[in-house]
């Protein structure tokens, strides 16, 4: 039997003041005020994708790319596809699928997946939503603009921006969940500790910068021993010490965007390195490989 278990790496493409904790600092008026930075550190996490595929073993990852930046950057578009990995959506404008009303999150749905489909040529199926506020109407929305997938469900209820879904109708088969004929729904993967019934974030972004390695790869142990599959998430920005700061956000603010930027890129190596007996595929073919 094959034992190989899944990891599937999912990089939410956006830049450092386009995040949802700076948004009453940095408004969506000033975004074209600011230097982009997003190319340099997405080329960053290709490079250690493929420093890592030439050692270990071909690592395909997702990316949700913003609407926003695909439209500033269609040559980074084209590159993380031509480098063989999947192209997906992260919205257009980085708005809570949760605040805007059905009419404009729709077309941010139908807009983002026709630009990225007009750049690489090839029909986009997945979608991230920011902040990971989703529902069970919003997906209903996400699947009739045509995406065969959501990546957007963190059941880490303590978050307060995490939306919250119901998912005892679908059918489970590892992580992943299908939600009807054609869509599916694949969750970021979290800690559920069974004697304390409770569950730790443990998917990636500012908690994979917090928690030390080695405790961080025994968690991930656990949920693929228990799932057959880990999903991560990461932001292009965490990797980048030298980003301007955002000095009068709230401490906490500041903590949760700027912990422990300069040793992310070595730390994800590192992490990379300690599952190479496993596959690292995308959200795509994952769901093809469980449901088809
Ligand atoms: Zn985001």
């Amino acid at each position: 039997m094959n034992n190989k278990k899944s990891i599937l790496l999912t990089i939410d493409v956006e830049d450092w003041f386009q995040v949802e904790n700076f948004k009453p600092w940095i408004p969506f008026s000033s975004w074209t005020d600011y230097k982009l930075r997003v190319e340099k550190n997405t080329h960053n996490l290709l490079n250690l994708f493929d420093t890592c595929s030439s050692t270990h073993n071909s690592i395909q990852t997702t990316f949700f790319i913003l609407g926003w930046v695909a439209k500033k950057l269609p040559q980074l578009v084209l590159e993380i596809q031509s480098r063989g990995h999947e192209v997906a959506s992260h919205g257009y404008y980085h708005n809570r699928c949760d605040q805007q009303i059905f009419s404009d999150l729709k077309k941010d749905l139908e807009n983002s997946k026709k630009l990225l489909e007009d750049i690489t040529g090839s029909p986009v199926i997945g979608y991230r939503a920011p902040s990971f506020a989703v529902n069970n109407d919003i997906l209903k929305l996400i699947e009739d603009c045509g995406y065969l997938y959501d990546s957007s469900y963190n059941s880490f209820s303590l978050h307060d921006r995490y939306g919250s879904l119901d998912l005892s109708k679908s059918i489970k088969k590892q992580a992943a969940y299908r939600l009807s004929e054609k869509f599916y729904e694949i969750p970021v993967s979290n800690l559920k500790l069974k004697t304390r019934n409770m569950e730790l974030p443990w998917s990636g972004g500012g908690y994979f910068r917090l928690i030390p390695l080695g405790l961080f790869t025994a968690g991930v142990n656990i949920i693929l021993k228990r799932n057959n599959a880990y999903i991560f998430y990461m932001h292009p920005w965490e990797i980048d010490p030298d980003q301007p700061k955002v000095d009068n956000a709230p401490a906490f603010f500041k903590f949760r965007h700027y912990l422990n930027l300069k040793s992310t890129k070595k730390k994800l190596f590192k992490f990379i390195k300690k599952f190479k007996q496993h596959k690292f595929i995308s959200c795509s073919e994952y769901i093809n490989h469980q449901f088809h």
